[in-house]
């Protein structure tokens, strides 16, 4: 992707030459909305104009270049955007213009590798993902992949279609493989964007949800959507205060802390599962090989969720189950919505309007 400095233009209003845009230009920079080139779209490819766009803790990451593998920038990060449906490339029938439409993480896969074939396209190998290796949806348009954005329901707001494109499918697929059932006691470490979501998906199952948090005011949204305990990690134990409700069936790791994740594994029953879910900048996490193995513990990753999986999110949705706590900014305030999630100033999710 390549930005201009050109003021926008009086072009028409379906063929503008440039749109604003978010643009990372260097890892721990400032992000500039920049006005960048309106391009063709290519054969599979569809144009959106954007409507929300949601903050995700990964974007942060991306804007930092914190992970293993870096995005390149210039790019655009976005992987919760929301929008309608402006433009068809050649070949494409999956969905028509005017259609409400969700942009994910998997914003491409290769669809006839084993994983793709088998249910588990978000392990292909060949895939794409918006806001990382392809720009995402913090600007006014955003291009996707027709096959893989997902129809949004009438009905749904799109503020909160947003937050549910990555929050919500993340945490949906965490609690599937975690297998919550019911009665089963689901800890939940980490009550923000995601967290708020996984609350709901885990009571949802059948489970009777504990959330962690360091954060009063967190802890108290997580009570209001379903938690039946709550402990706050900065002022008592949470390996002790769930070992005494009788340790966790699952505990299902969301925030951004290798401590926490330690804490999650301390918090398990016996034939306990955890699940791996955030993406701490700090890659390193200690657990002991003794106690997993004579406590018969599972420990299993889970990267975001299907088009399948998006569909039930939205399903749950649009059948009034859940409930999205955000906040709407405009997308000229990129900065100061990254330090506020930074500084955890933000109780579930800030979602963008363009
Ligand atoms: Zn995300
Ligand atoms: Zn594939």
């Amino acid at each position: 992707m390549a930005t201009t400095t050109t003021p926008e233009t009086a072009a028409t209003e379906t063929t503008p030459e440039t749109y604003r845009a978010a643009v990372v230009h260097r890892f721990h920079d400032p992000l500039t909305v920049d006005h960048v080139p309106w391009r063709e779209l290519a054969a599979g490819q569809v144009r959106v104009k954007v409507e929300a766009s949601g903050l995700c803790h990964t974007d942060i990451h991306a804007a930092h270049g914190d992970w293993p593998v870096k995005p390149s920038p210039p790019f655009i990060p976005g992987h919760e955007g929301v929008g309608i449906v402006v433009e068809l490339g050649p070949g494409v029938t999956e969905v028509a213009v005017g259609d409400r439409v969700a942009m994910p993480w998997l914003g491409y896969a290769c669809g006839s590798c084993d994983y793709c074939v088998s249910g588990w396209e978000t392990l292909c190998l060949e895939q794409k993902n918006m806001g990382y290796s392809i720009d995402g949806g913090f600007g006014e348009f955003a291009v996707a992949y027709a096959r893989y954005v997902v129809k949004v329901p009438a009905g749904i707001d799109p503020f909160d279609a947003a937050p549910l494109t990555c929050a919500g499918v993340t945490t949906y697929k965490a609690v599937k493989v975690a297998g919550t059932r019911s009665s089963d006691l689901v800890a939940v470490f980490g009550v923000g964007g995601l967290g708020h979501m996984a609350i709901q998906y885990a009571a949802i199952a059948g489970g009777r949800v504990i959330a962690v948090d360091l954060i009063d005011d967190k802890l108290e949204l997580a009570r209001e959507l379903g938690a039946e305990f709550t402990v706050n990690a900065a002022k008592e134990d949470p390996v002790q205060a769930i070992q005494a409700l009788g340790g966790a069936d699952q505990a299902i790791a969301l925030a951004v802390s290798p401590r926490a994740f330690e804490q999650a594994y301390g918090s398990l029953r016996r034939g306990g599962t955890l699940v791996f879910v955030a993406l701490p900048a700090d890659n390193d996490v200690t657990l002991p090989i003794f106690e997993t193995v004579l406590n018969g513990i599972t420990i299993v990753g889970s990267i975001v969720g299907t088009r399948t999986d998006l569909r039930e999110v939205f399903e749950l949705h649009a059948a009034g189950k859940t409930h999205v706590t955000r906040e709407i900014r405009p997308l000229a305030e990129v900065n100061e919505a990254i330090a506020d999630v930074e500084a955890g100033r933000v109780t579930a999710r800030i979602v963008f309007a363009p």
